[in-house]
């Protein structure tokens, strides 16, 4: 069977020590997962994980060594940093327990989850869906995945994001609200989990505004750090 027209090509992010690349089925993202940034949009630090989801070709890999050039969104004059750990599943499944999750986990990698502020809270007044305002062309910069094996003290490590050399976040893994095998636990409640699945696992406190010409450096510790200019 043809198509008609020529399908899209399969997104994918590297894998450090491997010439095989990650290919990417969807991208989840945890909301308030840590208490501190819960507070600053304005919640208690104490609710339940929810979700919400970015189309998978808005990956924008951040190679090592490189500054990647991700593009002013449209439509806003507040966009958002938000540095996240993210989780790549390569064993799929659902109602997975926490117990289990770690099988299901193929490694970790850096990333951003980029947010036009201002159109989300316009959309929050509104009563309606904010997927314009998180799930935009080019909003998830990630760097290149760390195997699970080579990322063992991943979850207190500590998070960090700069912008233009200056801290503008920094925080440490194991403050998130939902572990990522919680977290894993949570999802697959809601979604029958993929091989090729990235859990964006939420964001510490200290989000805050990008402009044109800014320069973001964002790491973990122990995965590869991203560098990503706003143009
Ligand atoms: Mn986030």
């Amino acid at each position: 069977m043809a198509y008609v027209f020529t399908p899209p090509a399969v997104v994918s992010v590297p894998v450090q020590g491997s010439a095989d690349a990650f290919p990417v089925h969807r991208i989840y993202c945890v909301g308030r997962n840590y208490a501190d940034h819960a507070k600053e949009m304005g919640g208690t630090g104490r609710e339940a994980p929810f979700f919400f989801m970015k189309p998978a070709d808005a990956v924008l890999v951040a190679a090592p060594g490189t500054t990647v050039s991700m593009p002013y969104p449209g439509l806003t004059a507040n966009l958002h940093y938000e540095i996240e750990l993210v989780v790549a599943i390569g064993i799929g499944g659902s109602r997975i327990l926490a117990s289990d999750a770690h099988k299901h986990v193929f490694g970790y990698a850096v990333g951003l989850d980029m947010t036009r502020r201002d159109l989300q809270n316009d959309m929050k007044k509104q009563g309606r869906p904010w997927s314009i305002s998180k799930g935009f062309d080019h909003s998830a910069p990630i760097g290149i995945i760390t195997p699970a094996a080579q990322a063992t003290a991943v979850e207190t490590a500590e998070i960090a994001l700069q912008v233009n050399g200056t801290d503008r976040q920094r925080s440490n893994i194991a403050k998130m609200i939902w572990n990522v095998a919680e977290t894993i636990e949570k999802l697959s409640e809601a979604w029958e989990l993929q091989p090729g699945d990235l859990i964006f696992s939420g964001t510490p406190e200290g989000v805050g505004p990008v402009v044109r010409g800014d320069t973001m450096v964002g790491s973990v510790t122990g995965l590869h750090p991203i560098s990503v200019k706003v143009v």
